[in-house]
């Protein structure tokens, strides 16, 4: 089962054409295995084929590695849940410095004890991200903010701006279906201090499965009164 893991993300990372380190199909494979044996625990993600994980979580997230440069940056992962998608792009450019930051404290216990076994060096915060975006260690701190699956982009970009420098990056996950929402989110994206420079459309190798990479940049200061707190965020969406 491994062998389809290793060879479907081998395949897919030279059609997306990202160099794999020469450790990735050891840790690859040990990734998977800790996240079978934990999911159940953990309620961590409905998908678990080898085939499924390879193409819908690791290939995904490594497709991020064709919009920015992510050498020697740092990221964070907001919701990051079992890893997605930061810590594949870690794995594939250990240049990167990594914050995987949750809410849901066995998700972060996973991610601590998973991180320990891939012997990869990354920051598993277990907070709020409303909460810790307005601590100085963490605000504004950040070249790079990824997130997938989390919430519609006008929330999200609530959670997510206000970690990223100034010149800096917020790059959000979504599907090709996302127009609507996109433009939805306009008007908190500029309030936050930002906008949206490019949308990357990919297809996911093996699969007719396109998805959107929405490309935010960091323009100015996010106001001190974001994020507001979560009740706030959801009953008045900016
Ligand atoms: N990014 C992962 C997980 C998505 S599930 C993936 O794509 O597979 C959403 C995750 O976001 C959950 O783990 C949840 O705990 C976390 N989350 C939701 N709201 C959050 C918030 N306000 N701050 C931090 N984490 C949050």
């Amino acid at each position: 089962m491994n062998d389809t893991l290793f060879s479907i993300i081998e395949s897919g990372a030279r059609e997306l054409e990202i160099n794999l380190p020469p450790n990735a199909k050891a840790v690859f494979e040990a990734y998977y295995d800790f996240l079978i044996e934990y999911k159940q625990i953990v309620n961590l993600t409905a998908i678990s084929g080898a085939q499924e994980v390879a193409r819908l979580h690791f290939l995904d997230s490594l497709a991020l590695l064709k919009t920015v440069n992510f050498t020697n940056m740092s990221v964070i992962d907001v919701g990051t849940g079992a890893g997605f998608p930061g810590l594949p792009l870690k794995i594939t450019n250990p240049s990167i410095n990594l914050t995987l930051l949750d809410a849901t404290g066995k998700r972060v216990i996973f991610l601590s004890e998973l991180c320990k076994l891939l012997e990869v060096n990354a920051k598993c915060i277990n907070a709020r991200a409303e909460e810790a975006a307005h601590l100085p260690e963490f605000r504004e701190q950040y070249d790079i903010v990824v997130s997938r699956a989390v919430a519609r982009l006008n929330t999200l970009s609530e959670l997510c701006l206000p970690f990223a420098k100034l010149g800096g990056a917020f790059i959000a996950m979504k599907s090709i279906d996302s127009d609507e929402e996109v433009d939805e989110a306009k008007n908190a994206i500029a309030a936050l201090g930002a906008k949206i420079t490019a949308n990357y459309d990919y297809i996911i190798p093996g699969t007719d499965i396109t998805h959107r990479a929405v490309i935010v940049s960091k323009i100015s200061e996010t106001p001190e009164n974001y994020p507001r707190r979560f009740a706030k965020i959801q009953k008045a969406p900016l």
